[in-house]
């Protein structure tokens, strides 16, 4: 939906939220909306219209294939009730600096700090959508080192190491900030830098760097290219750190931002999940209405590929005791209260009428 309604399609408070999904039934139904608000449309075949189950499930009208609201979305086969994935979600997008695994426990009670820091995994992978818009106008881009040590699953610290990361940020005339992007890098060399800049930046744009010899080559990629020499800046008395001000601002943000809500938790592996939530939040944090990134979230999660557990440890370098599955730690109590009305059901029936 291109303009969702705060208090019909979203809710504008914790009170509405809470309101609004006293149970898994309820959430189920906010998801269903979601994925087919035009009515149910068969994932397998494209068919649409099809028959509810009495497991809640549907069957295809054209292909007789079964499917849940679930299957296909982040919350495909979740242990976790309906009602602690959404309100997740809701902390998630409405707190302005994000929640941290073991916040999320504590303030849900879930079971273990582990189903905690999947979910929140899970919900960082929705961040990333392809063809999304690149950067365009005045685009400062640099590279510097971010990263450190990740709280273990098992409770110890696990070794991390600083990540050479690229970072590309619009400037604005006169002055201020626009969208950031930022992404790791394999080394700070031409064949690593061009691709983040072709990546992030559209072509055209003015990209401005400082002079070192890997952005040689930017005007052959379609770019107005701007070196800013440090050697320079250095004769004319200025300080060469203030070259690139805007990358600066940013890069100290998202350092300041691990340190913050994650307490610096972040290791090498899982950087780039969480330079994006902080790409997602930085982009966002002039919108007043944090509702409304519940609701992009949500769009975002019906509309994702399922992600395993294992897809999420996988790219954690070996242990020699592997985390065991979130069931063996239990699972959280749902959240479930007495149901109420689901207010994006009426406003439908209000238009169509
Ligand atoms: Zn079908």
């Amino acid at each position: 939906m291109d303009h969702p309604r705060a208090g019909t399609h979203y809710p504008r408070s914790l009170g509405e939220f809470q309101a609004w999904f006293r149970t898994d039934a309820d959430c189920l139904d906010y998801l269903e909306w979601l994925r087919w608000p035009a009515g149910f449309a068969c994932p397998g075949c494209g068919h649409k219209g099809g028959w509810r189950l009495g497991d809640g499930r549907f069957m295809c009208s054209g292909c007789s294939g079964r499917t849940s609201v679930t299957a296909g979305t982040i919350f495909d086969r979740t242990r976790t009730p309906l009602t602690v994935w959404l309100t997740a979600c809701w902390l998630f997008a409405t707190s302005k600096a994000g929640i941290s695994a073991l916040s999320l426990k504590r303030t849900l009670e879930v079971g273990s700090y582990q189903t905690a820091w999947a979910m929140l995994h899970r919900v960082r992978s929705l961040l990333v959508r392809p063809g999304r818009d690149r950067l365009a106008g005045m685009v400062e881009v640099d590279e510097t080192y971010i990263g450190g040590e990740e709280r273990g699953l098992l409770g110890g610290r696990a070794r991390g190491k600083k990540v050479l990361t690229g970072i590309a940020v619009e400037v604005r005339e006169p002055k201020g900030l626009g969208r950031c992007r930022m992404a790791p890098l394999a080394d700070a060399a031409a064949a690593s830098l061009h691709p983040f800049v072709t990546d992030h930046v559209e072509p055209g744009a003015r990209v401005i760097t400082d002079g070192w010899q890997g952005y040689r080559g930017l005007e052959k990629l379609g770019y107005v290219h701007d070196r800013r020499s440090q050697r320079a800046a250095r004769a004319r008395g200025e300080d060469p750190a203030e070259l690139l001000p805007a990358v600066h601002r940013v890069a100290s943000l998202a350092k300041r931002w691990l340190l913050g809500t994650h307490q610096g938790s972040v290791g090498d592996a899982h950087l780039a999940s969480y330079l994006n939530e902080f790409v997602f939040r930085f982009n966002r944090r002039r919108s007043r209405n944090r509702g409304m990134l519940f609701y992009r979230v949500l769009e975002l999660a019906v509309a994702h590929d399922p992600v395993r557990y294992q897809d999420i440890i996988a790219s954690q370098r070996p242990r020699a005791v592997p985390p065991g599955p979130p069931q063996a730690h239990g699972h959280p109590p749902s959240l479930e209260r007495p149901p109420a009305n689901r207010p994006w059901r009426t406003a439908d029936l209000g238009s169509s009428g």
